[in-house]
């Protein structure tokens, strides 16, 4: 795609100074309407959320799709502004990708059309389950993709009839203010409604809490790593965790490899490795492991040296906590940045056009159990399947979110699906065919392990309200 940079960045400065100069409180007039769903109480946000909600119930599904309509359009017609916007603000990821991802999201975030009802007819008349929606939710975004999240969440969300107040991380704050002022905007010219989706213009720990304990929040949705999914499913509400991973990939003797290596730099390299779902380590079987690094260096990969990994991991992985708590995180300077920037700390030079590190390693390299979220994939290799799969397992974590296998024996496919027990398992293809890009099936930037919904959609929104007639209404037979 092509950008002109030049004047994004001057239509960039104009919004982040307004945005900056009028924050969130900037309305005046007590009211919430015109407020476009910009907040700094969360008591404000939620009662203007609520105030949506009841106006919402009393719409019909034809609104829902035409507010999602707004939605959409704004996310795919803006997206080279509105992604500009996120990577000059969050300093993480490719433009590029930042800038697709909100189209996708906008594209292709499943709404009203995913709603359906099940009905039983029997001998004692019908009984219809509607999903109903849950109200008010409350949800938390990430800095890997605030505006993409939040799009995709905000279109399933109001599709299943909800409204919702995000917290999002403080780093990707603006980027995620502007996308709700704009989106609000357009919903209440055509519509009449505002702040269907809120935003805390200026999010802490402590705006995420009191939204996670406030008493007219009626469901939680996190997306996020480590602690804001174990905060949130210490709440007394019911929350949909969409939590951290660290994919592994298998290949064996029986992988296309130069299939293998195009996927995983594609999966692996989009947006630097940020994705949650992206490739973060391979685990190839002996036999190929040589011929699996030389597909990868003809496939454009730069590979580092021994004593290059080395170097990267003393300068991209850190160390943190004391005693029991001591663990390594991917070094904040380096989450997210460009393969040329990591090679540059070490001293080395890549062709331009780089995407992706890669070298080997064994598996106490801190690359191989760390969600590094940076373009360097550590290679490990192993004596066979068996011992593949269960160094990827291990690298897992147990969090279940996503894993994949190149092969073309089924048996190694099963065996490698069984053991790790994943949300998303992928065969032969790169992480993002899991999310339908590439793949069958459906996207969504909010992938529930921990709690089990899985892939959200729509009906991860609602529940569940049967409506039953009695002998009467089933017009068959007897
Ligand atoms: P992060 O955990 O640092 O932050 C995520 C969000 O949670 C932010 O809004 C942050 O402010 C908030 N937060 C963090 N700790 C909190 C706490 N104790 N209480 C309340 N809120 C808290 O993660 P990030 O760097 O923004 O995003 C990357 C992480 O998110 C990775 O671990 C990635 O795997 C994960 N992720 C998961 C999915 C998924 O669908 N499962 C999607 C995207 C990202």
């Amino acid at each position: 795609m092509q950008v002109d940079e030049k004047l994004i960045r001057s239509v960039v400065e104009q919004v982040i100074t307004r945005l900056g100069a009028n924050g969130a409180g900037a309305h005046v007039g007590g009211g919430t309407k015109g407020r476009f769903g910009l907040f700094t109480d969360v008591n404000q946000a939620v009662a203007a959320a609520r105030d949506a909600f009841e106006q919402l119930s009393r719409r019909t599904l034809e609104d829902r799709n035409r507010i999602i309509g707004h939605i959409r359009r704004i996310a795919i017609d803006q997206c080279v502004e509105l992604g500009t916007m996120e990577m000059e603000e969050t300093k993480i990821g490719r433009l590029e990708h930042k800038i697709e991802k909100l189209k996708i999201l906008g594209e292709r975030s499943l709404g009203v059309e995913f709603l359906h009802s099940e009905v039983f007819s029997g001998d004692h008349g019908l009984a219809v389950i509607e999903h109903a929606p849950f109200g008010v939710i409350g949800a938390v975004t990430p800095v890997t993709h605030s505006l993409p999240t939040l799009t995709g969440n905000a279109v399933s969300m109001i599709a299943a009839g909800n409204t919702v107040v995000f917290n999002p991380h403080p780093s990707g704050r603006r980027v995620a203010a502007e996308g709700v002022r704009r989106y609000n905007e357009a919903i209440y010219k055509d519509l009449g409604i505002d702040n269907l989706i809120c935003v805390i213009t200026e999010p802490t720990l402590d705006t995420a809490n009191a939204i996670f304990k406030h008493p007219d929040i009626n469901l939680l949705c996190v997306t996020g790593g480590p602690a804001v999914a174990k905060a949130a499913m210490q709440q007394a509400k019911r929350a949909i965790v969409a939590g951290p991973g660290n994919p592994p990939v298998v290949v064996d003797e029986t992988a296309d490899l130069d299939r293998a290596a195009r996927c995983i730099i594609q999966g692996g390299a989009y947006d630097n490795n940020l994705l949650c779902i992206s490739e973060k380590q391979v685990f190839v079987v002996e036999r190929v492991f040589d011929a699996m690094m030389a597909a990868m260096d003809r496939a454009g990969a730069v590979r580092l040296s021994a004593r290059e990994v080395d170097a990267l991991t003393k300068a991209a992985i850190a160390s943190v906590g004391d005693g029991d708590k001591k663990h390594d995180v991917p070094h904040k300077d380096f989450i997210g940045r460009d393969a040329a920037v990591l090679a540059r700390a070490i001293g080395k030079t890549v062709p331009s056009g780089t995407e992706i590190l890669f070298g080997e390693t064994d598996e106490s390299s801190p690359f191989v159990p760390v969600e590094q979220m940076m373009p360097f994939l550590p290679f490990v290799r192993c004596r066979d399947v068996d011992e593949a799969i269960e160094k990827a397992r291990l690298s897992e974590h147990a969090f279940r979110h996503t894993a994949i296998i190149h092969s073309t024996n089924v048996h190694n496919m099963t065996k490698m699906g069984k053991a790790m027990d994943t949300t998303i398992f992928v065969k032969n293809g790169p992480c993002m065919a899991g999310l339908g890009l590439g793949g069958e099936g459906y996207v969504s930037f909010s992938i529930a392990g921990p709690t089990g919904e899985g892939i959200t959609t729509p009906l991860t929104f609602t529940r569940e309200r049967r409506c039953a007639m009695i002998d009467d209404l089933r017009i068959l037979g007897k």
